[in-house]
């Protein structure tokens, strides 16, 4: 199947108005350790819309980071094909998609971790910084998005002097400080707490509702999951399940903190 087919296949069952801004078809990646070949995903078929929040369930080992990698462009493929906001990756060179990534994308991923010596501020603008944005600009945009996760007293401190949840809403604010039409999330709340994790999801949760972005986080935890409107299952490398979550469930905070507390 083509891109075009699932998406004309999509038009049919979808009201209009649903625009595809990651389309997965028959994707496959094998990493090749040189003994043994694992096949992280093994046809992988999605579409997922502009403003739309989702959930990646899945034993670990199941490929929800590879997929992660695969759909952002930060690996390669080995059949399939991907398009990112109607562009095939795969016509992309490399610095392209390094580019359409620092402009497009926000990524809160476990690797990805705070510099110990830059600041909160310092750290959340360097990838302004990376991009050319002016020092005054980048600054003032940090400076925002650190508001946005209410860390602007804790701006000129440095990663070690700030709680695990504070780390990572400095991260999340560095993820969208270029105000990405994608964020990317690998296990976000991954190092939290419950009450930080339900904080965090609320931000989130916020963000999706108020400016459109959409949300790909993949999560170990029903509760977190419950928060998004869709919950994708993976199960050695394949998609198993695709689900909406039940109607009303992303706006009311109780049963979401009920599930989480069992969760935790
Ligand atoms: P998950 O994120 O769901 O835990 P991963 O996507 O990390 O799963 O991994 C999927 C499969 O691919 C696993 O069997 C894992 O061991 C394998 N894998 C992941 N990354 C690599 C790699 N760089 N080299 C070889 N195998 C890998
Ligand atoms: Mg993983």
């Amino acid at each position: 199947m083509t891109i075009a087919q699932s998406t004309a296949t999509l038009d049919n069952v979808r009201p209009t108005g649903f625009e595809p801004i990651i389309e997965a078809v028959d994707v496959v990646k094998t990493y090749d350790t040189g003994r043994v070949q694992v096949q992280a995903l093994r046809g992988v078929n999605l579409t997922i819309n502009r403003g739309e929040m989702v959930a990646i369930m899945g034993p670990s080992g199941c490929g929800k980071t590879t997929l992660l990698n695969c759909l952002s462009g930060l690996d390669e493929i080995d059949g399939g094909r991907i398009s990112v906001e109607g562009v095939d990756l795969s016509t992309m060179s490399d610095d392209k998609k390094t580019e359409h990534r620092a402009r497009r994308m926000g990524f809160v991923f476990q690797f990805y971790n705070l510099l110990p010596v830059l600041s909160a501020v310092e750290n959340v603008e360097l990838p302004l910084l990376v991009s050319g944005i002016s020092a005054k600009d980048a600054r003032r945009q940090a400076m925002d998005a650190l508001e946005v996760v209410h860390l602007t007293d804790w701006a000129t401190h440095k990663p070690a002097e700030l709680s695990g949840g504070q780390r990572q809403r400095v991260t999340i604010a560095r993820a969208l400080v270029n105000n990405p039409a994608i964020v990317w999330g690998d296990e976000p709340t991954g190092d939290l707490d419950s009450t930080n994790a339900a904080e965090i999801m609320q931000l989130l949760v916020d963000l999706n509702q108020r400016q459109n972005q959409t949300f790909v986080l993949v999560t170990h935890d029903p509760g977190i999951a419950q928060r998004t409107r869709r919950i994708i299952r993976m199960q050695d490398g394949q998609i198993i399940s695709d689900e909406p979550v039940g109607d009303g469930q992303t706006a009311s905070a109780a049963p979401a903190a009920q599930t989480q507390s069992e969760a935790v």
